[in-house]
C-alpha cells in the first residue's frame, strides 16, 4: 500500500485450533489498523501496526463524554480460499453518517477500506474455514482530546481490529425469546438512535440486564415518546410477517439503518413478496397474533444474518410466533444472504468484495 505503512510484529500468536470454540469476540489478530486526526492537520498516519494496548490519556474525552462511533462487519472465506467481504461500502458510508452525529471529522471512505483490505490480506490465514464461521472486524473512532470541557475534540484515533469468531448458529436456526420493554427507552426523536455509537448501547445495558434475569436473550424497544411503536431489538433490526406481508418499521431517526435490513428488503421485494416499512404498534401486532395472522418475527444483522423470534413477551402476555420454529421466509432469506457471503450462490448485486 502507497500510503499505508506497515509495521512488522515480532512474534505472531498461535492461532486457535481447527475446531476450537471461536465464541464472539474474544480473541484478537496479530495486527490492528490505526489512523490519528489532529485538527488543522486532518486524518493522518494510516498503518497497520502490531495488535496492543492503545496509549490513552486519562483524560482523553471519551473517557469521560462518551464521544465515539464503531461499526461491524465480516470477511468470509469461500470455497477456493478466496477471502470475501459484503457490502463493506455501506458499512464505510454509515460510518461516516455516525461521524457526522457525533460531531467526529469526514473520513476518506476509499482509504480506509483499502487499509480494511489490506489488514485483512495480512490476516487472512487468521479467517476460520469452517462452515459458519469468519473474521468479525470492528472499525471504531475515539475522542483523543485530553481536555474535560465538553466540547467537540480535536484529536482522534481511527482503529480496526479483527477476531476469527464461531458460527451463530450451531444447530440450525434456533429462535430467540425477546422482552418487550415497556419501562426504559433507547433513543427519542432528535436523539442518536439511527448513529452507530458506543451511547447506545450504554443507555441499554439496564434493560438487557433485566430482560436476561427473567430468561429472555434481548429486548424488543418501543418508541420512546408514545411507547407504542415498535423499533427494534437490541443489536437487530426486526421484520414481522403479517398475513402474507412483510412488515419493518420505517427508519425515522431513532432506529439504526441497518445493513443486513436493507439487504432483506432489497431480496423480498425480488421475490415478488409485499414488503411495507412502516410505523407499526405493538397493539398492533398483538391484534395480529390474536387473529392468527402474525407468521413470523426474525431480527436482521451482521452477526446471526437472521435471527428467528419464536416468543414474545409484553406485559403478562405471551406471543408465541410459528410454534417457536423458524418460519420459511426467514430461512430463505437466510440461505440466500450467507449463501452469498460464502459463495454458494451467484452475487448477482456487487455485494461481494473479493480481496
Ligand atoms: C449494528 C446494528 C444493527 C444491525 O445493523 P447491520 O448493518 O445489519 O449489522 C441494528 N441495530 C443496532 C442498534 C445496531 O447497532
Amino acid at each position: 500500500m502507497a500510503n499505508i505503512k506497515f509495521e512488522k510484529a515480532a512474534t505472531l500468536k498461535a492461532k486457535p485450533a481447527k475446531d476450537a470454540e471461536l465464541g464472539f469476540g474474544r480473541i484478537f489478530t496479530d495486527y490492528m489498523f490505526l489512523m490519528d486526526y489532529d485538527k488543522g492537520q486532518g486524518w493522518h498516519d494510516a498503518r497497520i501496526v502490531p495488535y496492543g494496548p492503545l496509549s490513552v490519556d486519562p483524560a482523553a474525552m471519551v473517557l469521560h463524554y462518551g464521544q465515539e462511533v464503531f461499526e461491524g462487519l465480516k470477511a468470509y472465506k469461500g470455497e477456493n480460499g478466496e477471502v470475501m467481504l459484503f457490502r463493506p461500502d455501506e458499512n464505510m458510508k454509515r460510518l461516516n453518517r455516525s461521524n457526522a452525529r457525533m460531531c467526529i471529522p469526514q473520513f476518506d471512505e476509499q482509504l480506509v477500506l483499502e487499509g480494511l483490505k489490506e489488514l485483512v490480506r495480512v490476516e487472512k490465514d487468521w479467517i476460520p474455514d469452517a462452515p459458519g464461521t469468519s473474521l468479525y472486524i470492528r472499525p471504531f473512532i475515539i475522542a483523543m482530546d485530553p481536555f474535560l470541557g465538553v466540547h467537540p475534540s480535536s484529536k482522534y484515533l481511527f482503529c480496526i481490529i479483527l477476531c476469527p469468531v464461531a458460527s451463530y448458529y450451531k444447530e440450525g436456526l434456533s429462535p430467540v425469546k425477546i422482552y418487550v420493554e415497556t419501562k426504559y427507552v433507547r433513543a427519542v426523536r432528535g436523539g442518536t438512535g439511527e448513529a452507530k455509537t458506543g451511547a447506545n448501547y450504554a443507555v441499554s445495558l439496564k434493560a438487557q440486564d433485566e430482560a436476561e434475569q427473567q430468561q429472555y436473550s434481548q429486548v424488543l424497544w418501543l418508541d420512546g415518546v408514545e411507547r407504542k411503536y415498535i423499533e427494534e431489538v437490541g443489536a437487530m433490526n426486526i421484520m414481522f410477517k403479517i398475513d402474507g406481508t412483510v412488515v419493518t418499521p420505517s427508519l425515522e431517526g431513532t432506529i439504526l439503518p441497518g445493513i443486513t435490513r436493507k439487504t432483506c428488503i432489497q431480496l423480498l421485494k425480488e421475490w415478488g413478496m409485499p414488503v411495507e416499512e412502516r410505523k407499526i404498534s405493538i397493539d398492533e401486532l398483538y391484534a395480529a397474533y390474536e387473529a392468527g395472522k402474525l407468521e413470523e418475527a426474525f431480527g436482521t444483522g451482521t452477526a446471526a444474518v437472521i435471527s428467528p423470534v419464536g416468543e414474545l413477551k409484553w406485559g403478562d402476555k405471551v406471543m408465541t410466533i410459528n410454534n417457536g420454529e423458524i418460519g420459511p421466509v426467514a430461512q430463505k432469506l437466510y440461505d440466500t444472504i450467507t449463501g452469498i457471503q460464502s459463495g454458494k450462490v451467484k452475487d448477482t448485486h456487487g455485494w461481494i468484495f473479493t480481496l
